[in-house]
């Protein structure tokens, strides 16, 4: 076991308050969640900087709000619109591409960066925040998926923290907590099961973006939306916990449990669970990672336990939904079989929302990728990215594609 990715500071080496926030994926789902705390605490955060995507209204809206002095878009465009939306006399830096997240992320005044932009496209700010001694709090889970052990590398040489916000490792985090490491005999990762949870496998084979999409107990971005139906979220969670708990891959079960109030358990040599049980809300643990070592005051309904009566949990159907073996796989792999997983995942879900192919298609898609990977060395950033865009490219120009894509939808 090799123990937490990255040291954990007590209060008086944490940034002190109130703290400077850079969010990169302000405009997402995680990022509405963040601003919404420091809506609620303006005496211990502000907002520093924000980055968005492509949805530059969105972006204006929250930079009129919070004021940040740097911004961030995806394309230059971007900057000229954004321009024109700002208030007048509010004139903040802005930049476009990914070399102006790597920006934002590395500004020394950050205290905390939260990353939140989905998918490989988080990876290269957030190596950057590491390299740069960030706080981070750490939404994309596909960073660890791709570079696990470079970021531990890296907090390892700058001293940089990492504090997870996907909730199940917020909670693992939480029921860790004061206990020595080596008493841990077995991390138990949570599942909603998703809105499929307890359909046939031909009623899966035909449900569409729409069905994908509606997912019974979180309201989040359509790519995680959809990993969490095929279970690949689950799968890249696993390997997100091999990562930073240090953990062999045997070590980390998934169960489900549909009511997604017990976020994860961690159990330990005595057979002792310990759980974080808790809202379906991302803020409990956005708010954990931002005040961290704080816990800052939520004004959540209080979850009502006899209101909700019973907990259940049930094994996952891994016949029905591959996607989670396939990352177990990719894991056990090694040698850059994860960012082939993901880049093949984040193409299949690309085209399973154009329906361009089926639900069930995404992991057949992404098994074929990992059957034609050959294993390679992802020992630095461009060799992953290098790896990240040739798996996209194949996944696209394949005859697999083109066959399923040609099928009427
Ligand atoms: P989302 O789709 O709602 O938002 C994604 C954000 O990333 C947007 O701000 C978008 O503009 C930005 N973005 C997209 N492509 C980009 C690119 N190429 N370059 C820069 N920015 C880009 O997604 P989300 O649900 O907020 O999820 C964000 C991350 O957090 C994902 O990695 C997801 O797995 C993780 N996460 C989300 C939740 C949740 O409840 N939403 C829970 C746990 C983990
Ligand atoms: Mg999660």
């Amino acid at each position: 076991m090799r123990g937490y990715i990255s040291r954990l500071p007590l209060l008086h080496d944490a940034p002190s308050f109130p703290r400077r926030l850079c969010v990169l994926g302000a405009t997402g789902s995680i990022g509405a969640s963040t601003l919404d705390i420091v809506a609620t605490h303006p005496d211990n955060f502000s907002v520093l900087a924000l980055a968005g995507a492509n949805n530059v209204a969105k972006l204006a809206e929250l930079a009129a709000r919070f004021r940040p002095k740097y911004l961030a878009v995806l394309h230059e465009d971007g900057i000229k619109e954004l321009l024109t939306l700002l208030p007048s006399g509010y004139r903040p830096f802005i930049a476009a591409g990914e070399s102006a997240y790597v920006a934002l992320a590395t500004l020394p005044e950050a205290d905390v960066v939260v990353s939140a932009i989905v998918g490989a496209a988080g990876l290269a700010p957030t190596l950057a925040a590491a390299q740069a001694g960030k706080m981070i709090a750490l939404a994309n889970k596909e960073s660890l998926v791709l570079a696990g052990d470079l970021i531990r590398c890296a907090c390892a040489d700058s001293g940089a923290v990492i504090l997870p916000v996907d909730s199940e490792h917020n909670a693992l985090f939480q029921a860790l907590s004061g206990h020595d490491p080596a008493f841990v005999s077995e991390m138990i990762l949570t599942a909603s099961g998703g809105p499929f949870r307890d359909k046939d496998a031909a009623f899966i084979a035909n449900v569409t973006p729409a069905q994908a999409l509606a997912h019974p107990n979180w309201s989040m971005g359509a790519k995680i939306s959809i990993d969490s139906a095929t279970l690949m979220n689950k799968g890249l969670e696993v390997i997100e916990a091999c990562h930073l708990y240090g953990l062999p891959q045997d070590k980390v079960s998934v169960v489900v449990h549909p009511q997604s109030i017990v976020h994860s358990l961690v159990r330990y040599a005595d057979g002792s669970l310990l759980a974080h049980l808790g809202p379906p809300d991302m803020r409990v643990a956005i708010s954990y990672c931002l005040g961290y070592p704080l816990r800052l005051p939520l004004a959540l309904a209080p979850l009502d336990i006899v209101a909700l009566g019973k907990l259940t949990f049930e094994a996952p159907r891994e016949d029905d939904f591959p996607c989670l073996g396939l990352a177990r796989q990719a894991y056990q792999a090694g040698d850059g079989a994860t960012v082939a997983l993901n880049a093949a995942n984040e193409v299949a879900v690309e085209l399973f929302l154009a329906e361009r192919v089926g639900f069930t298609d995404i992991a057949r898609i992404v098994a074929a990728a990992l059957d034609a990977h050959a294993p390679c060395s992802t020992a630095d950033l461009d060799s992953i990215l290098a790896l990240d865009r040739e798996v996209r490219e194949r996944v696209r120009s394949s005859p697999l594609i083109r066959d399923l894509g040609r099928r009427p939808t």
